[in-house]
């Protein structure tokens, strides 16, 4: 039994997730390994909606056992040196802080994802942490350093995907742009949280050559359009963006033909369950009067991504696929999205 309670072994029928949209088809798990096809099921045990690969796009893993009261602001909670966020890091012992990281990682995969893609605070050491709890993270780290410092650089990516950067606000340009170059020159992943607070400057975020953003709450239709030009997916945090009373503006995005993805962003404020995380988009998209469909898109993207940056392949050493079961009507069984391991011939 896994930890919804079901049996490991199941047939399932129902749709996968293939390019955004929804395709009928069967999945047999047997063993605790998944397989797939696109055949309909004779008979099954529960119907579901099944996703390869899914990621969720943005987290900071090492906040989670910070209980944050309500209200603060986000220069209160997250600006660096002084916020809550920060000092609570600085405090932490590496023991403390790899309980919270392992806690995350296990609540991560208990949701259902296959991966996430942390923004790891802490330099070199920060990252190594990260690696020692989790077999499934996407790891971005964060320099220490307050000048461009290459040795310091090359360490963090001999350990991890990439880098995360806070915002492009108050750091020297020059700075970003050393950083981000010696990321491209490694072939690794550099991301940047863009327009989260106030709005900033699109094109000198854009210049850096970013694989991704996240954020963008404060951005003009036209922030929004130049990423979609520039082929730059946004990571969205509506709860995130909430608690800061913000609201997302996903449809925007959307409408301005920008590729959007989900994040459930710091640990201290959500928790990475993304699939919750996808309804709270979808409830937003509808209120902002688009069509709540594109969240099937938004999950896909974050693997596209990777995909794409060949990250996947390297670091994904297990596929998972997660299972959405879908309540019939009268049905009392337990319905928590979980994932399997999918058996390789079937790829
Ligand atoms: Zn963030």
């Amino acid at each position: 039994m896994n930890a919804t309670g079901r049996s490991a072994d199941f047939t399932a029928g129902g749709y996968i997730v293939e390019h955004g949209s929804l395709e009928p088809c069967t999945v047999v798990c047997a063993d605790g390994k998944a397989e797939i096809d696109n055949s309909k099921p004779d008979r099954y045990d529960f119907n579901a909606v099944f996703i390869k690969d899914l990621v969720n796009a943005h987290t900071h893993c090492g906040d989670y056992g910070l209980k944050v009261p309500p209200g603060l602001t986000l220069e209160e909670l997250v600006a660096p040196p002084d916020g809550l966020k920060h000092k609570y890091l600085s405090g932490l012992d590496t023991g403390a802080l790899e309980d919270n990281i392992r806690r995350f990682d296990g609540a991560s995969a208990g949701y259902g994802s296959a991966s996430f893609i942390d923004f790891r605070e802490g330099g070199k050491e920060g990252c190594k942490a990260l690696r020692r709890c989790s077999r499934d993270a996407i790891i971005l780290g964060r320099p220490t350093s307050k000048e461009y410092d290459p040795e310091e650089v090359s360490d963090i990516l001999s350990v991890a995907d990439g880098i995360g950067i806070p915002s492009i606000s108050d750091m020297d340009p020059k700075y970003l742009e050393s950083v981000a170059d010696h990321v491209r020159r490694e072939r690794k992943i550099f991301a940047i949280h863009a327009s989260e607070r106030v709005r900033e400057d699109i094109d000198a975020i854009l210049s850096l050559d970013p694989a991704f953003i996240v954020h963008m709450c404060e951005a003009t239709d036209g922030d929004m359009a130049k990423c979609a030009e520039a082929e730059v997916p946004i990571a969205v945090c509506p709860t995130s963006n909430a608690y800061f009373g913000k609201e997302t503006p996903i449809v925007r995005m959307l409408d301005n033909g920008a590729d959007v993805m989900i994040g459930t962003d710091n640990g201290m404020l959500c928790e990475p369950d993304l699939i919750s995380e996808a309804s709270v988009f979808s409830s937003l998209v509808s209120k902002q009067d688009g069509d709540p469909g594109e969240v099937w898109k938004a999950l896909a993207n974050p693997s596209k991504l990777l995909n794409r940056t060949r990250r996947m392949e390297y670091q994904i050493s297990e596929r998972y696929l997660t299972v959405i079961p879908q309540r019939d009507k009268g049905d009392t069984r337990p319905s928590a999205p979980f994932r399997v391991k999918i058996e390789r011939r079937s790829e």
